[in-house]
């Protein structure tokens, strides 16, 4: 068995799960345990804090996790990061209330900051040379200005509109996270290889989000442009159809090209354009 923690609810919940439901895990948690096995593959999931599974992976109580970055880099256990994992994106940055002047980091000097990443916020502002003092709280940090218990923050933020809603703005970017896969460092052969089986799952999952598999017909006269277009796995397949002068091309396209890719294929004259979600690719 390999052993796994993931956040008990939060941000990060939903997708973890998600993720190895994607990778043909089933998981059995409808009573909110503490612990589930999975039916299918080798794993036994922990439910848990998302602080105290950096501690848990280095303590070998949890073979590997998915957890922020962000808080794999406050807690600074000597763990392996194994997976970008590409959810729980957000940022860690100093806000000022709106009205503050500030022209860059020299403008932190001597004052009191308040943050939940007191290790993260320390580095930075060391390597400013800004002398600045730390004030730790666990929670609700956009508040501290507002209450006079700070007189800026150093917190998570992704759309920052919370920042909005508490007078604040965002005025520095310390650390751009997202949620990782990290592994303790002596993991058993046994562990390792079954971590091997899940890594090769989530790299084909995830591959897989990213492209959409395609299917047209186009007349024969353009199916160099079309292939020219359309590189695929290999290359297209190309298949007649019963009517004469014309095929039927299936391919995969890549997210980012994709609107652009079908624009160009309506100009080469395909038509009866089908795009379907793809589950898994295995390169
Ligand atoms: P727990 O109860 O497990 O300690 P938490 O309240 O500390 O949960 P969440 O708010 O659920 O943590 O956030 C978990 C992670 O989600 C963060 O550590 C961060 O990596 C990521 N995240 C993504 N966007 C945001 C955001 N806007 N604010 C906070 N965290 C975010
Ligand atoms: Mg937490």
């Amino acid at each position: 068995m390999l052993k796994i923690a993931v956040q008990k609810s939060g941000r990060l919940f939903e997708d973890s799960i998600r993720l190895l439901k994607d990778c043909g895990i089933d998981i059995n948690n409808g009573n909110k345990q503490l612990k589930a096995v999975a039916q299918n593959f080798p794993l036994e999931i922990y439910f848990l804090r998302d602080d105290d599974i950096p501690q848990y992976v280095y303590d070998g109580v949890a073979d590997i996790g998915i957890v922020g970055e962000n808080v794999v880099l406050e807690k600074e256990k000597d763990i392996e990061t194994v997976y970008r994992l590409g959810f729980g994106k957000c940022r860690l940055s100093i806000a000022v209330p709106k009205s503050m002047k500030y022209n860059g980091v020299d403008d932190l000097q001597g004052l009191k900051i308040a943050t939940s990443y007191p290790v993260i916020s320390t580095n930075f502002l060391n390597k400013n040379n800004v002398n600045a003092e730390i004030h730790e709280i666990s929670g609700s940090v956009e508040i501290a200005p507002g209450i006079g218990l700070a007189d800026a923050i150093c917190d998570l933020v992704s759309s920052g509109s919370t920042l909005f809603t508490n007078g604040l703005k965002e005025v520095a970017v310390i650390l751009k996270s997202e949620a990782i896969l990290v592994a303790n460092k002596k993991l058993a052969a046994e562990q390792k290889a079954i971590m091997e089986k899940l890594l090769l799952r989530i790299n084909a999952v995830k591959t897989a989000r990213h492209n959409k598999y395609i299917l047209m017909n186009a007349p024969n006269h353009q199916l160099k442009n079309i292939v020219a277009l359309l590189p695929g796995m290999k290359s297209p397949t190309i298949v007649p159809l019963a009517e004469e002068g014309w095929s039927s091309v299936q391919s995969v396209v890549n997210e980012n090209d994709f609107w652009e890719v079908i624009e160009k294929l309506k100009q080469f004259e395909a038509e009866g354009i089908l795009v379907m979600p793809i589950e898994q690719m295995i390169a």
